[in-house]
């Protein structure tokens, strides 16, 4: 690991995952990767949910190989390209129209955040109010907006001052909250005396990526969606972590069947890891001026040549098919989990290909986790005290590989559950 010196002497103390991390990798194929030694890990931690086609997908590569070989263009800011056309028409066709939807898009800067930026200036311009509703527990992104609409205090330390704007509503389940609690919070918003200013925007992810797996029921949302549109405020679904297949549909919200007045996407909407973002605008609500919200990299067209490759895998029933046996297969093993580890593992959260299990203590979960990497598998904690394993393996896993994963984290969990049974217990 000769390489720990140079990224720790010139790279910020910023840098977080390489911590527990610290491997040098060097190649990465569908759900292995490769360190420099030539050690391969399975990878269940998937770019954080940006590689839900796995890395380097045959398809998408060759689509990236064969554009680049053509001389095609890299960088347009705005303008009209083949790249983006081929995408826009992709987008409509596979995803849009079979769902029923009519949204235009909005090519924001190429990070998840960018998008929750626009998506929160335009609401608070369009309605002429600033206050947003958020969520316990919710993740946004880092820079200053999203952040105000991000739960955690580890993200949020010393920049109260400039997070203003939001009003915290507990999460589905939160404590036990649930629909009641929203009727109590629009009649707070209804009422001449009930404090509240204007609501311009609720921004709600259907199930909390970074704040533990934790899934809103249809209901809920369906309350949600009535609320916001009593209230007079834009309903924001940020699907950037929950979409592109990871609940089991390409929104997470389609089962609920809301129609939000916008939607993020991010992370893996290129398919191959490429940076793009998009925010999906109800046309009603369309009323930007030209260039009032802009940005150099708003248009990544390597990145559109690679997201249309990533649709065509979704034109046809066998890719959805593909993914229900997998969070099929998943379901299962975590059920099975826990009623094998009570003592370790509180509950089983998430849902399709965007679940995981809650640990007893965080301590647990940080000893999996480390147990899993020396078994060769990357993965994350999440949840406010990182007490969620979450397992996040590309939707078209190789199931030899997928069971193979499984098992190291199932002997992950069971190492550390027997060191832990070794403990005296000091409640008794
Ligand atoms: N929204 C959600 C739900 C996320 O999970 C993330 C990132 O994890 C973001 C927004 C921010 O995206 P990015 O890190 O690409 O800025």
């Amino acid at each position: 690991m000769n390489h720990l010196a140079d990224f720790a002497d010139s790279e910020s103390e910023v840098r977080y995952y390489c911590r527990q991390i610290p491997n040098l990798f060097v190649k990465a194929n569908g759900s292995l990767v490769w360190d420099a030694e030539g050690t391969e890990f399975i990878d269940f931690l998937a770019g954080c949910g940006a590689l839900n086609y796995g890395h380097n997908h045959p398809k998408i590569k060759s689509a990236l190989l064969d554009y680049l070989h053509a001389d095609g263009i890299g960088c347009a800011l705005d303008l009209h390209t083949g790249a983006k056309l081929a995408f826009i028409r992709a987008f409509r066709d596979i995803v849009l129209s079979p769902a029923g939807m009519n949204y235009r898009m909005q090519f924001t800067g190429p990070t998840g955040a960018n998008a929750v930026e626009a998506a929160l200036k335009l609401a608070r311009k369009h309605t002429g109010r600033t206050n947003i509703v958020a969520f316990t527990n919710a993740f946004h992104g880092m820079s200053l907006g999203a952040l105000s609409a991000t739960g955690s205090n580890r993200a949020r330390e010393g920049l109260q001052g400039c997070l203003d704007g939001v009003v915290r509503l507990a999460f589905d389940g939160y404590h036990g909250a649930g629909p009641s609690d929203l009727e109590r919070f629009a009649a707070m918003a209804e009422d001449p005396s009930g404090g509240i200013d204007p609501i311009a925007a609720i921004i709600v992810e259907t199930v909390q990526g970074e704040g533990g797996l934790n899934l809103a029921s249809k209901e809920w949302l369906r309350s949600l969606r009535e609320v916001a549109t009593r209230l007079g405020a834009l309903l924001i679904v940020d699907d950037i972590q929950a979409g592109c297949g990871r609940s089991g549909r390409f929104f997470s919200f389609q089962d609920a069947a809301i129609a939000p007045d916008m939607v993020c996407l991010a992370k893996s909407l290129s398919g191959g890891g490429l940076p793009m973002s998009l925010l999906l605008i109800d046309p009603s609500i369309d009323t930007w001026r030209p260039g009032e919200h802009n940005g150099t990299f708003r248009g990544n067209n390597l990145a559109f040549v690679t997201a249309r490759a990533a649709l065509e895998l979704w034109s046809g029933s066998d890719f959805l098919a593909e993914i229900a046996i997998r969070s099929a297969m998943l379901d299962r093993w975590l059920k099975d989990l826990c009623v094998r580890y009570p003592r370790t593992i509180t509950r089983k959260k998430g849902i399709g290909m965007m679940a995981g299990f809650e640990c007893c203590s965080p301590a647990l979960a940080r000893d999996i986790s480390q147990e899993a990497f020396k078994r060769r598998l990357l993965l994350e904690l999440c949840g406010p005290r990182d007490e969620v394993v979450k397992i996040l393996a590309p939707l078209n896993i190789d199931l030899s590989v997928f069971r193979e994963g499984l098992t190291r984290l199932a002997a992950a969990v069971d190492a550390v559950a027997l060191e832990d049974a070794k403990k005296p217990d000091l409640a008794a």
